[in-house]
């Protein structure tokens, strides 16, 4: 089925649906985006994705070209239009197009690009893949430095699936000075004696929406949360690993570099934590 997208307030066949050669997304990677999941035809943790929006277009330098109410009648009519029960919705913003390659930015009246696109995935809550559990293999993160804003320059975790996929295995995971940093497009967890260790907040990781939302309820239920970076070794020698993300929930990790993470299957904590997440978002979404 051919998707109906939306392109600067225009609603089009996707095949219809055209941005200048000169755009800054295209030329420059200068853009941000956002990914909204979609269960039973709502959007789950909408106004943290808003918010996350908002703050990496300030950190560009961007206006925001919709207030928060726009955006969700943008996200809701684009779930309606293409009949998403399961899936999710894809959000770009960029600085548009100047008309000339150049790189100093323009002016700041020059309108930004803004699309909005979906893709369904049945079976994304009661996913098979959460039962078995990703194997994952270590890279060095060499991405730039400001990961915290979530822009559309994607190429290199593009090479690390890629090396994921060539040595057989679900994602890779990125390792600076000696710790891990997060996932390809995942904050990276382990569990050590029933504490839940994450990497804290800072320039070297995405601040993940569903990572905020997976502390709270881990701190609800009382279990331990330490926010500080790990190695590979420890995540090896850990009870359990996982990934968070928007798309994948929450994503048990049973292997870290060929090392199995503890019993080699999904642990409990993981388990727990996917469901809360699930109902609670279900619960909530709008
Ligand atoms: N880190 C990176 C590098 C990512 O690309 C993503 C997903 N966009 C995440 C973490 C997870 O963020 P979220 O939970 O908001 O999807």
């Amino acid at each position: 089925m051919s998707r109906i997208v939306h392109l600067n307030g225009d609603w089009l066949p996707e095949t219809e649906a055209k941005v200048s050669v000169f755009d800054r997304g295209f030329l420059m990677a200068d853009g941000v985006y956002e990914v909204t999941s979609v269960l039973d035809g709502k959007l789950i943790d909408f106004e943290g994705h808003c918010r996350r929006l908002d703050r990496s277009l300030q950190e560009l330098g961007m206006g925001n070209p919709h207030s928060d109410a726009e955006w969700l009648a943008l996200h809701r009519e684009v779930v309606a239009r293409n009949e998403v029960v399961e899936g999710m919705v894809y959000l770009q913003v960029t600085r548009g197009n100047p008309g000339d390659r150049d790189f100093v930015y323009p002016p700041a009246e020059t309108p930004q690009t803004v699309v909005l696109f979906t893709q369904s995935k049945p079976g994304l809550a009661d996913n098979p893949v959460a039962r078995v559990g990703w194997r994952v293999i270590s890279v060095p993160d060499l991405r730039w430095a400001r990961r915290d804003i979530k822009t559309v320059q994607l190429l290199y975790p593009s090479m690390a699936k890629m090396a994921a996929k060539a040595a057989g295995v679900d994602d890779s995971w990125f390792v600076e000075d000696g710790a891990v940093t997060e996932g390809t497009s995942n904050n990276a967890y382990i569990v050590k004696n029933g504490r839940i260790i994450t990497r804290q907040l800072g320039n070297d990781v995405l601040h993940g929406i569903t990572r905020a939302s997976v502390l709270r309820f881990a701190r609800e239920a009382q279990m331990e949360v330490e926010e500080r970076p790990f190695t590979i070794a420890e995540a090896q020698g850990a009870d359990e690993a996982f990934i968070t993300s928007a798309t994948a929930f929450v994503m048990p990790v049973i292997e870290v570099d060929g090392a199995r993470v503890g019993s080699g299957t999904p642990g409990p904590v993981s388990a727990r934590l996917r469901e809360i997440y699930i109902d609670e978002m279900r619960k909530a979404a709008q």
